[in-house]
Order: C-alpha cells, then sequence, then structure tokens
C-alpha cells in the first residue's frame, strides 16, 4: 500500500500551511519529515490522517483518493496517526487504553500484541497510565498505535522530552514494525535518529517540500547546513 500526495494544499481557515506539496511513501518503506518549528509538519500529517481536509490537491492511499473520508474510516484502511502529545488516555489503566477499541477475545490478543513490542507494559496493566514515567506513556502512545495493526504509521515527535534510552527503546519497536513490512512517516526532532531509520527524507520548510532524498545526502554538507543544522 502505497500513500501518494499530488499538489496538496492546506491550512486553517484563510491561513494556508501547505503549498503544491508532492510525497510518496513506498510501501514498507521509512520517510522522515524534516523541518524546523511552524514549517507545517503536523499539519501534513493531520491531512493525511483527515483531520484537516486539503484546498487542493488529493492524498492517496492505496489507490485510492481520501478525499473527505473521516479519520475514523480512514484508520480502519490502515492509516494510523501518534499525534504530538501522545493521545492516550492518562486516567485509564494501561490495559484499558490498550484494549479501548476491542472486545472479549480480541482484548487479551489487543494486550498480547502490544507486550510483544513493549514487554514493560505488561508489568503495568493495571497502573493508570498518567502515573507512569514519560517514556512509558510514550510507548504506550505507540503499542496503542500497534495494536491496531495500521499499514502506515505516522509519529509525530517521537521522542520530545524523553531519555536517549527510552527513545532508544521506542526506535526498537519501530524498526520491528518496519521488519513486518509496514510503512512509516516520521517526524522527528533529533535529526540523526531520524535519518538511521529513514529510506527517504523530505524536508518541508514554510510548507513547501525544498528537499527530496537519501539519509546520506543530509548527514553532512550543504542540505544539512543549510536545512538541518539545529537538529
Ligand atoms: P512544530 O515542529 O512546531 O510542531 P510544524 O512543522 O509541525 O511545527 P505546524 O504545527 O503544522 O508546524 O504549523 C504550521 C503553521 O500552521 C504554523 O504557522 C502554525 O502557527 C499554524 N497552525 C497550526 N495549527 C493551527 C491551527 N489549529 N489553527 C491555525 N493555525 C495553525
Amino acid at each position: 500500500m502505497t500513500l501518494e500526495l499530488r499538489h496538496l494544499q492546506a491550512g486553517y481557515g484563510r491561513a494556508q500551511v501547505l503549498h503544491d506539496v508532492n510525497l510518496t511513501v513506498p510501501a514498507g518503506a521509512a520517510v522522515a519529515l524534516l523541518g524546523s518549528n511552524g514549517a507545517g509538519k503536523t499539519t501534513l500529517l493531520k491531512t493525511i490522517a483527515g483531520l484537516v481536509h486539503p484546498t487542493a490537491g488529493e492524498v492517496r492511499w492505496n489507490d485510492r483518493v481520501q478525499g473527505t473520508r473521516t479519520p475514523h474510516a480512514r484508520v480502519a484502511d490502515g492509516i494510523c496517526l501518534i499525534p504530538e502529545g501522545r493521545g492516550i488516555f492518562r486516567n485509564l489503566t494501561v490495559a484499558e487504553n490498550l484494549a479501548m477499541h476491542t472486545r472479549g477475545r480480541n482484548k487479551a490478543r489487543a494486550i498480547e500484541t502490544a507486550t510483544r513490542y513493549f514487554p514493560v507494559l505488561g508489568q503495568r496493566l493495571s497502573q493508570t497510565a498518567g502515573t507512569m514515567s514519560g517514556g512509558q506513556q510514550q510507548m504506550l502512545a505507540v503499542a496503542r498505535a500497534l495494536v491496531t495493526q495500521p499499514q502506515l504509521l505516522m509519529i509525530d515527535e517521537l521522542s520530545v522530552g524523553l531519555a536517549p534510552v527510552v527513545i532508544d527503546e521506542i526506535f526498537a519497536a519501530v524498526e520491528m514494525l518496519r521488519a513486518e513490512g509496514r510503512s512509516l512517516l516520521v517526524v522527528e526532532q533529533y535529526v540523526h535518529r531520524a535519518l538511521a531509520i529513514a529510506d527517504y527524507v523530505y524536508i518541508l520548510q514554510k510548507g513547501r517540500i525544498v528537499f527530496v532524498g537519501e539519509p546520506a545526502q543530509c548527514r553532512s554538507g550543504t542540505i544539512f547546513e543549510r536545512y538541518l543544522g539545529e537538529g
């Protein structure tokens, strides 16, 4: 399943944020979306998820134009967004978070799937999510998404505020996902971490794609200095 954005424009009311964005995530590939604050990265992910509607151009998933299809319909088709700020239910337990959209036997399967990626969550199933460390909450956010077995996982700022060792653990789970042939679209503040998992890199600046290429082209030299130096 391939994701294709063609001449995409989107924004909020009269404020246009994305300008003529073309981007492809081939089936099974990992794409890093980089760019400075306010470049439009979150808006791009939200447009793919159906939370923001394009004013022109199109989002195609598996050759189907998404148009005004609801976020829910897109999730059912395998597109999953983990938003910045995690999107977990802090007052519910870990198990309740994991099994939220399932019933009966599927509940056990959801928990089994999640703990395969993050064994530490298995020891905390009855703990209230909001009382765990930031790193464990982020693991839970990723685990919740994995339970839906997405074909395309989009992650916005996975590692904000987390200790390096925790980030390693979360990236290891993301690597497992890739090994299973799923696709990734990742917005990440730590440029080198993003480059380490990516097959392709897109750089967004003021809502326009200014670079498309492979990680090796970005690690040093002109591209890095021009667009990524602060990362
Ligand atoms: P960051 O790394 O800071 O999250 P970003 O690249 O993800 O930045 P966006 O969050 O997509 O960028 O924001 C792009 C632009 O859209 C910014 O100018 C921002 O102020 C504006 N914007 C974001 N969300 C909204 C909103 N709900 N309503 C109006 N404008 C918004």
